[in-house]
């Protein structure tokens, strides 16, 4: 049985103290009695807001995590951030690979693979990032592009090495713009993905939890979540509006998500 995971992608969004504010009251809406198991919540915060979100989470039910971290652990990077810098602060988890990283600052599937690699080393959580753009799918290569970006993100690497992977299948078109996926859709990707993750690990692919993002909503989250291997969110919009993001985080602490529409 996989754990639901909700992760909140702040972005460019936030000061500190609204980061906290945010946190504190999200923290009121999770369940604290039997449910609490069945899910788990991070929000990802810039990183000059990491270490006060991650001290007002502390002792909550919501983790933090990085937005990107740099491969090499410290040296003459200039404006970047390690893995062991973001654990430092407070970081449980950390998103690789975002398409805004690939749209506009250069992410490769090699860099990808460098920094999951650096990422596993510290000991976080990495969430890596894949997803078609809208001509690609149009163009008909879903798959081409999916098997890419998982197999080069995790490249030279063991099956032992990645057991607390987790993969976001966010379509690039669907970020951001209000056009969300089918849930037909996202099943397909994601089921796509498992059976690459088969290929390369073997049975631990049924541990890996595989998100979906883009213009997840209260009023979808139940309908995504209800998908066999859609075992959780990226949200990023929503993620900025406590009622919101409450609500997608309550969609996956329920026990029984509402079934896709016939
Ligand atoms: C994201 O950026 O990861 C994302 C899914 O954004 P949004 O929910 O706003 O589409």
């Amino acid at each position: 049985m996989r754990k639901r995971f909700i992760a909140g992608n702040w972005k460019l969004n936030l000061t500190a103290a609204e980061g906290v504010a945010l946190v504190q009251g999200l923290a009121k809406t999770l369940p604290t009695d039997g449910r609490s198991a069945r899910a788990e919540v991070a929000v990802c915060p810039t990183a000059l807001a990491l270490s006060e979100v991650a001290k007002a989470a502390a002792g909550t039910a919501v983790g933090v995590g990085g937005q990107n971290c740099h491969w090499e652990e410290k040296g003459a990077f200039t404006g970047e951030v390690s893995a062991s810098l973001l654990k430092a602060a407070g970081a449980r988890y950390v998103i690789i690979g975002h398409s805004e990283r690939r749209q506009f600052f250069g992410e490769t599937d090699q860099t990808v693979n460098k920094r999951l690699k650096a990422a596993l080393a510290q000991g976080l959580v990495p969430i890596v990032c894949v997803g078609e753009t809208l001509p690609e799918r149009d163009g008909g290569k879903l798959q081409e592009v999916l098997t890419r970006q998982v197999k080069g993100a995790i490249e030279g690497m063991q099956a032992s090495q990645l057991e607390s992977l987790v993969v976001a299948y966010e379509p690039v078109w669907a970020i951001g713009t209000g056009r969300t996926a089918t849930s037909a859709q996202a099943q397909e990707a994601h089921a796509f993905i498992r059976g690459l993750l088969t290929q390369a690990l073997g049975v631990l692919a049924t541990r890996v939890r595989i998100q979906y993002g883009g213009s997840v909503k209260p009023d979808n989250a139940h309908e995504l979540l209800s998908m066999p291997d859609v075992d959780g969110a990226l949200v990023g919009g929503a993620s900025l509006k406590l009622a919101d993001f409450a609500a997608i985080c309550a969609a996956a602490y329920s026990d029984t998500p509402a079934k896709a529409a016939p």
